[in-house]
């Protein structure tokens, strides 16, 4: 076979086979215009096939072709099963994830499919002998036709130049579910994210930062959730108890507070970088210190322990310790932990703490799509639950019974957090909580998180958050407590977290911006 015959095959084969999603959409934006369909369909053809035909050198054509195939059948997986986009931030999700996460995704329908879609079709390319050509009769042949398509595909858009360029501009999920576009796409836009983040050298940021005197050391916790929305919170108004515990302690709860991101790896690193969501771009928090580098320069101890997928980054300096590759058989039954080991490690920690502390516990909170590995056996409140990670397998019922004994095992494990915390009479201690991000759980076909900006349903994007001070904290900041009765009325975001975990560690600096510190307000 020459090497342009098995591109075309190819193109086709993943055009077919991996686009489920991309076609739907297809279908029915075009659905008034068979004409303007076909053009579509053959100006996408051509644009795919000349790309593809710059890939034809004889070295190169099966290793890409293979590997595309691979992509292909994998991003498409998860985009027609789960509505999960492929794009830079996903990309980065799948860098930075563990194998534990990785591995709740690799299903036994994935594997059929995957060898079915992916394997399979490589193991042709890879074994099809390929016709030897003279090289430079080939190139301008290869050359010519990757030209011509190109124009035939630009002519064929420029035929209907009104509908194709609003399609483009207004119908975004259009393009982003197209395999492999989307994920090539993505890859191609990490590598240049990753570029613009230089070498990872930060610049010294928020150096006059000062701890205030205190009469005891402080505590500040800062509990980092995962995957919690805010719609499934009874204390959001949810009709089901999901908070028995929370409701009985005195708490500020927030209950419209928007997410920077919808996935860990944009959340996390934006909710410390202090550019706030408008200003926060990965390569501009990775060049400049954060929140933590500031509270070291105050002079506290910085404490980053882990049952998620890793700081992100955002401990690089001062350190993160991962609590699951030690795990208490007791509370790691499964080979998987629970957030109550966190609140047991800081537990047997407080009565050594001679000096003002911070603490982040970033927990596994409400991780999918396994969720039954979120709470033990006697934190299944709600029946009956899915337990496995192939929502498949389950009915809608018993996957939100699942989910909602994630937030209260949650509730649970913040309750047990206050409390230990209140018992320590020697120590000035105060906790916030905040979820990195929401979830879908099967709305308009999406599961999981990690949709992009234009598409993020409010569940993904809107998140609980609290915040407690003991009695030493309150008087310690006499204008807080109206004032966090007042801001809990208000629309809240995550860049309120950077100045009130700093206030609340009393810590001063002229970085903080004090109109978003929850704890503040301008007649306080
Ligand atoms: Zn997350």
């Amino acid at each position: 076979m020459s090497a342009l015959l098995l591109i075309l095959l190819c193109t086709l084969f993943m055009m077919a086979t991996a686009n489920a999603t991309f076609w739907g959409h297809a279908w029915r934006i075009f659905a008034d215009s068979p004409r303007a369909l076909l053009t579509f369909t053959a100006a996408i053809f051509c644009l795919t096939f000349a790309m593809m035909l710059l890939l034809a050198n004889r070295w190169l054509v099966k290793p890409a072709m293979i590997l595309l195939l691979l992509l292909a059948a994998a991003s498409g997986w998860f985009q027609d099963q789960m509505g999960v986009v492929i794009d830079r931030e996903m990309i980065q999700n799948v860098v930075n994830t563990t194998t534990t996460e990785a591995s709740h995704l690799l299903t036994l329908p994935y594997a059929l499919h995957m060898a079915l879609f992916g394997v399979l079709p490589a193991l042709v390319v890879a074994f099809l002998p390929l016709k030897r050509e003279r090289a430079l009769p080939k190139t301008l042949r290869i050359v010519g036709l990757s030209a011509l398509s190109f124009t035939l595909c630009i002519g064929l858009l420029l035929s209907d130049y009104a509908r194709f360029a609003a399609v483009f501009r207004e119908q975004k999920e259009l393009m982003t579910s197209y395999q492999p576009g989307a994920p090539v796409e993505g890859m191609v836009s990490y590598v240049k994210m990753m570029l613009r983040a230089g070498n990872g050298v930060a610049t010294a940021w928020g150096l006059d930062a000062k701890t205030r005197p205190g009469a005891k050391p402080r505590l500040t916790v800062f509990m980092l959730g995962e995957t919690s929305r805010v719609q499934n919170w009874a204390l959001a108004g949810y009709a089901r108890d999901t908070n028995p515990e929370l409701a009985k302690r005195d708490i500020t709860f927030f209950a419209d507070t928007t997410a920077c991101g919808t996935s860990t790896a944009v959340s996390v690193p934006c909710m410390f970088s202090g550019f706030g969501e408008k200003e926060y771009s990965y390569s501009k928090a990775v060049r400049r210190e954060n929140l933590l580098d500031i509270l070291r320069h105050a002079g506290q101890d910085v404490i980053w322990w882990d049952l998620n997928t890793g700081s992100q980054g955002v401990a690089k300096r001062v350190g993160e310790e991962h609590l699951g590759k030690n795990p208490d058989p007791a509370l790691c039954p499964t080979g998987e932990c629970t957030d109550e080991l966190l609140v047991n490690r800081l537990s047997a920690l407080m009565p050594t703490l001679t000096r003002d502390t911070v603490v982040v516990l970033h927990t596994i909170g409400s991780h999918g799509p396994s969720y039954y590995l979120r709470y033990p056996p006697e934190g299944a409140r709600f029946t009956p639950t899915c337990d496995t990670g192939e929502f498949a397998r389950c009915n809608a019922d018993q996957i939100v019974n699942t989910y909602d004994n994630t937030i209260a095992w949650t509730d649970h494990v913040i309750a047990l957090m206050i409390d230990r915390l209140a018992a320590q009479d020697r120590l000035d201690t105060s906790l916030i909580y905040a979820s990195d991000h929401g979830e879908s759980l099967g709305e308009d076909g999406l599961w999981l998180h990690g949709a992009p900006r234009f598409m993020a349903p409010e569940v993904q994007t809107k998140v609980p958050m609290l915040l407690w001070l003991s009695d030493d904290a309150r008087a310690r900041l006499p204008g807080a407590i109206p004032c966090l009765a007042q801001k809990a009325r208000l629309p809240q975001s995550h860049d309120a977290i950077f100045p009130t975990v700093l206030a609340l560690a009393g810590v001063t600096t002229a970085v903080a911006n004090p109109a978003q510190d929850l704890t503040h307000c301008a007649a306080s």
